[in-house]
C-alpha cells in the first residue's frame, strides 16, 4: 500500500448534464468515509458543469477542474472560447492542458505553452498532458517526444510547483491498451529526470480501469491517474481508488 497522496483525476470529456451530477453523491460519501486515506479527487467536467459541481463539492475534499482554456488572459472576440480567469471565477481549481485530443485537433506545443502561462497567472493548477503516438512508439522515439513536449510546453515557465504532469500515451487513450509495466516505469522515470529542482507529480492516463489498476498501482513512482471513460461511472471510479490502496 502506498503512503503518499495519490491523485485521481476524472476527465469527463464531452459527457454529462445536470442530472449526471447526482451520481457523484456516492463519490462524495466515499471520500467522507475515507478521510484518512491519502487521495485527492478532482473532477474535470465540461465547462457547463463547473459551477454546479463546485457548489456540490463545497465542504467536501473533492475539487473541480476544467478540460482546456484559451491562451488569452483578457476578454476578447474569441467565439466559443473561455479563458483561465473565467474558469477560476466559476470554481475551477485545475485545468487540463495539452490533452492529445486537443493536440490532434491542432494545438501545438507553442500554444500549449501560452495556455500554461495564462493558467499560472490565473492561479489554476495545471494538469499538463504529454505522450507519444503509436507510430512514434514503434520508431522508439518516446523519450525524444516527451522531452520536446516538456521543453516546449514549459518554455520560460520558471515556477513549476503548480504543474502536475500526466503521461498519456496517445495509443492507450480509449483503446483498452496500457503500456507494459517496464515501459511505463521508464517513461515516468524519464519525465521526472527532466526536472532537477522540484520533481513534479507524474500521473498515468490511458484506459485505466477497475481491472488493470491492480497492475498499474504496483508502479510506485506514479503519483496518481487521469481517468477518462471509467470515470463516468462512480462505481468504477471508486473501485479504482479502493484497489489502488489495497
Ligand atoms: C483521457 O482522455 O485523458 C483518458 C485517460 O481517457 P481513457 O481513460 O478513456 O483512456
Amino acid at each position: 500500500m502506498t503512503n503518499k497522496y495519490m491523485y485521481f483525476i476524472a476527465n469527463w470529456k464531452m459527457f454529462g448534464d445536470l442530472r449526471t451530477l447526482n451520481s457523484l453523491d456516492t463519490v462524495i460519501k466515499f471520500s467522507k468515509n475515507n478521510k484518512n486515506t491519502k487521495f485527492r479527487i478532482i473532477y474535470c467536467p465540461p465547462n457547463t458543469l463547473i459551477r454546479p459541481l463546485s457548489k456540490r463539492f463545497k465542504k467536501t475534499n473533492l475539487e473541480v477542474g476544467a478540460q482546456n482554456c484559451h491562451e488569452s488572459e483578457n476578454y476578447g472576440a474569441f467565439t466559443g472560447q473561455v479563458n483561465s480567469k473565467m474558469l477560476k471565477n466559476v470554481g475551477a481549481k485545475y485545468v487540463i492542458l495539452g490533452h492529445s485530443e486537443n493536440r490532434q485537433s491542432g494545438e501545438t506545443d507553442k500554444l500549449i505553452n501560452l495556455k500554461i502561462k495564462s493558467a499560472i497567472k490565473s492561479k489554476l493548477k495545471i494538469i499538463f498532458c504529454i505522450g507519444e503516438t503509436l507510430s512514434e512508439k514503434r520508431k522508439k522515439r518516446t523519450k525524444q517526444v516527451l522531452s520536446k513536449q516538456i521543453q516546449n510546453g514549459l518554455k520560460s515557465v520558471k515556477d513549476t510547483s503548480n504543474i502536475i504532469l500526466a503521461y498519456e500515451p496517445v495509443w492507450s487513450i480509449g483503446t483498452g491498451l496500457i503500456p507494459k509495466s517496464n515501459d511505463l516505469l521508464n517513461s515516468v522515470l524519464y519525465i521526472k529526470s527532466k526536472f532537477n529542482k522540484k520533481i513534479p507529480k507524474v500521473l498515468y492516463g490511458g484506459s485505466v480501469n477497475d481491472k488493470n489498476i491492480a497492475q498499474l498501482k504496483d508502479i510506485s513512482i506514479i503519483d496518481g491517474f487521469l481517468i477518462g471513460g471509467a470515470s463516468q461511472s462512480s462505481k468504477k471510479f471508486i473501485d479504482i481508488i479502493k484497489k489502488t490502496f489495497n
